[in-house]
């Protein structure tokens, strides 16, 4: 039964970082947990600190100037003082997201809640949430916070420890949110019809979100792999696919009734089984000639790429195409179960390229920064993604408890066992705080964007010219690669 007191107030906190930018975020967690207490009859509101286009920002915050391409664009940034852990990092640390002011009101103008969950993204983001739930507990003492999202997953006892939440929930979310929100509002809620399974659970619901730019997809959970440095696993657990005329339904009907262009896929392996999952939803975009496009923000499974998915892919515009890679070398391609190798990427790019796409309009994911990587390696793996013609995008090494690497970062680079969750920020190297090689990495950096000009130019470092044979001989003797 509902009574007129079931009022759920969801928040999406600020991000806290030295830089951060909107590639169509969106706290899907949070909004699932919000579709399953909707079904329950609690009434929901939703601040999304993240969302750039949200009424509140009005004409005082000009909401539209901060739209760039295909959707994306820069959050709001006020710099804030860097905390201490990061004080000898010489950037300009920020919150980024809406304004406090009007955070503050908007949570003037709403009713009291009954309960108030907010969600956590990255562990090195903690702040964000913590700014919130100190706001909230301001505005509203007495109402209950419960905490959860990645955070309060891989750092459970520091956020019960230091985030003022009164609740901390791990992992996913939505049952055990369920229960503690019927617990705390005094109701008794028949659990036996509740799906066991997350493919079968609500999809997550934007009706929150009166200008909606863009759509986040998750048609699945998890990941059949499990590569030594990612948290798929001890985030997201046992790999599961929503049915394919769900995810069908929902950009059908977010593309019709809602006029949203851009649908995000942020799956964590796309493109397994896809004759069962992708092929169906991509032939219905296309059979429907719904005016989308999509984008892959996180990294594809280039050996699943075959010419079928690659020709479906540019039919129904397939703007933003990332593939998993991360390195060349053949023990770490061992260790991640050869979900790519070299071949098979060159394999993926050849049948892109021969639906329609430009080479150079692809990124390839490296990875640096790992306990046992020397930089040669890095610069091996960014010189086989250019000699293919496509190109760089670096990604850092971040400590994740659970990982077989946070282990390894432990154990053979002295990373503290008990290091603050803001030191694992992937920006900062955190295995090489204190070893000079910061130093490296941007140049690293530098050198990615040295080798993505070059193919922009039309310059080609692999052919045989002496030109590029020059070029080639002072970057590998440079990084001794
Ligand atoms: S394949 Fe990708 S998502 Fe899967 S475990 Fe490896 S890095 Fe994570």
């Amino acid at each position: 039964m509902t009574s007129k007191n079931d009022k759920i107030l969801l928040i999406n906190p600020w991000i806290y970082d030295f830089a951060a930018y909107d590639f169509w975020i969106k706290p899907l967690g949070l909004l699932s947990i919000g579709g399953v207490l909707a079904n329950y009859g609690y009434e929901i509101e939703l601040i999304d600190c993240l969302d750039r286009f949200h009424m509140v920002y009005g004409e005082k915050y000009s909401r539209h100037q901060l739209n760039k391409k295909n959707g994306t664009g820069k959050f709001r940034r006020q710099p804030v003082d860097k905390p201490v852990f990061l004080a000898n990092i010489p950037r300009t640390y920020a919150r980024y997201g809406m304004p406090i002011d009007l955070f503050r009101t908007l949570i003037d103008s709403i009713a009291i809640p009954d309960v108030i969950l907010v969600t956590s993204a990255m562990s090195y983001w903690y702040l964000g949430p913590f700014k919130a739930i100190e706001l909230l507990k301001e505005k509203f003492p007495g109402v209950p916070v419960i905490l959860g999202g990645i955070y309060a997953t891989l750092f459970p006892e520091h956020a019960r420890e230091y985030s003022g939440a009164d609740f901390v929930i791990e992992g996913a979310g939505e049952r055990k949110a369920l229960t503690k929100v019927a617990e705390l509002t005094g109701r008794s809620i028949d659990m036996s019809s509740f799906p066991i399974q997350w493919a079968r659970l609500p999809l997550p619901d934007f009706q929150h979100y009166p200008n909606l730019a863009s759509v986040a997809l998750m048609t699945s959970k998890g990941c059949p792999y499990n590569c030594s440095f990612c948290a798929s696993r001890a985030i997201s657990g046992d790999f599961e696919q929503r049915p394919a005329e769900h995810i069908i339904e929902q950009i059908d009907s977010y593309a019709r009734s809602r006029h949203v262009t851009h649908f995000a896929f942020f799956d964590d392996a796309l493109l397994i089984d896809a004759d069962n999952h992708l092929l169906p939803i991509l032939e219905a975009v296309r059979d429907r000639q719904l005016k989308v496009q999509f984008h892959t923000p996180n990294g594809i499974h280039a050996k699943e790429i075959t010419a079928e998915i690659a020709r479906l892919m540019h039919a129904t515009d397939f703007k933003t195409i990332r593939l998993s890679y991360e390195s060349s070398d053949k023990g770490r391609q061992r260790e991640m179960s050869y979900k790519v190798t070299d071949e098979s990427l060159a394999v993926a790019l050849d049948h892109l390229e021969t639906a329609g796409y430009n080479r150079k309009d692809i990124d390839v994911y490296v990875i640096m920064g790992l306990p046992d990587q020397d930089i040669a390696e890095v610069v091996r793996s960014m010189l086989f993604v250019t000699s293919l013609g496509a190109k760089v995008r670096l990604t850092s090494f971040s400590p994740i408890p659970g990982t077989r690497d946070w282990e390894r970062s432990i154990i053979q680079c002295g990373f503290p066992a008990d290091a603050d969750p803001i030191l694992t920020n992937n920006s900062i190297f955190p295995l090489h705080l204190f070893d000079g090689k910061q130093h490296n990495f941007q140049q690293i950096r530098y050198l990615s964007k040295v080798l993505n000009y070059s193919l922009d130019q039309n310059i080609n470092l692999f052919d045989h010219s002496d030109l590029a044979n020059l070029i080639k001989k002072i970057l590998l003797t440079k990084f001794n690669a």
